[in-house]
């Protein structure tokens, strides 16, 4: 089969043929359709990811139909369309017996640290697999695993988001903008930030009430003069200054959920933490369960994940030149099969 493979860090993935072995016990092979990009995959590219090991298929996240079972499965069929939940987890680790799946001791993830979408087959476990409706496109559901349920998480679970609840999204690029969706669904009502003003168009086409751009007016200003305060502040950013300020934002007793984590170390008032009650928590990927809860929210209609450009995959390394330079407006997806070359 064909694939995008990583063989250098700083260097071009290289389109090659590699071999696809059987699906093992418990494993379907999927034919990927589509694969999302994530700066992630920068990341990874870079070396940036210190348990990834060298070569590797990126893409981690995938869409595709059930080619192949391998012994013992029966959850799903040969042609049954499908998304793949990125995380493979132990089963057994005192978090994957909590359901705490993101958290567990043994974790192995689909284009980390095994391989991933970028090819034109996958093997992964049965059960990391989730039937999509005919209705959602390939392209749509491969963005799921990561940019919709990673947000879908920060917001719902970690946010405790609900109806009336005031939220801010700081960051609407691939991410965020998912968010500004599923925070209007959850019955928020939404603030966003980014640099760019188109992203803060399109969060305002999406529901957003308020959107400031903090290149021309301070955050905290517009926040105290248009808004008051936050119940939850997600930043998609990871910076020093992100996050203080998000913790500036938020009422007593609010939430930051991070996201980000560009600079190493965070600084927060401690005022802020132990007189306020403010809480500053983290979030990685989602839960097994999450993921089902929000493939079954795009199943039905209620959501509907926002993608931008679609890039056939012998493209992949000027797409991710493209993201690495902050050319894309939203989620890009890179579409199967590979064409003639
Ligand atoms: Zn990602
Ligand atoms: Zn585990």
């Amino acid at each position: 089969m064909k694939a995008a493979v990583l063989e250098t860090f700083h260097q071009p993935l290289v389109i090659r043929e590699l071999d696809l072995a059987e699906p093992g016990p418990g494993e379907v092979t999927v034919e990927v359709k589509a694969s999302g990009l994530c700066l992630t995959d920068v990341h990874i590219s870079e070396g940036k990811v210190p348990t990834v090991k060298l070569p590797l298929v990126p893409g981690h996240e995938t869409a595709g139909v059930v080619a192949r079972r391998g012994p013992g499965v029966t959850e799903v069929e040969a042609g049954d369309r499908v998304t793949v939940f990125v995380d493979v987890s132990c089963g057994r680790c005192d978090f994957c017996l909590r359901g705490e799946t993101n958290r567990c001791m043994a974790l192995r993830r689909i284009g980390f640290e095994r391989n991933g979408g970028m090819a034109e087959f996958v093997n992964v476990p049965a059960a990391n697999v989730e039937r999509i409706a005919d209705r959602v496109s390939f392209e749509k559901a491969a963005i799921i695993p990561d940019a919709v349920a990673s947000i879908y998480r920060g917001l719902k679970t970690v946010g405790g988001v609900g109806v009336g609840s005031k939220v801010a999204i700081l960051g609407v690029g691939g991410l965020g903008i998912q968010g500004v969706k599923i925070a209007r669904l959850l019955g928020a009502q939404v603030t966003c930030t980014d640099l760019d003003d188109r992203k803060l168009e399109r969060a305002r086409s999406f529901g957003a009430v308020h959107t400031i751009n903090p290149r021309r007016e301070s955050f905290l200003d517009a926040v105290r003069q248009r808004i008051g305060s936050f119940d939850v502040v997600v930043d998609n950013v990871g910076r020093k200054e992100t996050v203080f300020e998000a913790v500036a934002a938020c009422r007593n007793g609010g939430r930051v959920v991070a996201m980000g984590y560009v600079d190493p170390v965070l600084e927060i008032p401690s005022y802020e933490i132990v007189i306020k009650e403010k809480q500053v928590l983290g979030c990685r990927a989602c839960t097994r369960g999450e993921f089902r809860e929000i493939v079954g929210l795009v199943n039905s209609g209620q959501l509907d994940p926002d993608i931008g450009e679609l890039v056939p995959i012998g493209n992949v390394n000027e797409a991710l030149d493209n993201l690495r330079h902050g050319r894309y407006l939203t989620r890009t997806v890179l579409t199967l099969p590979f064409g003639r070359q």
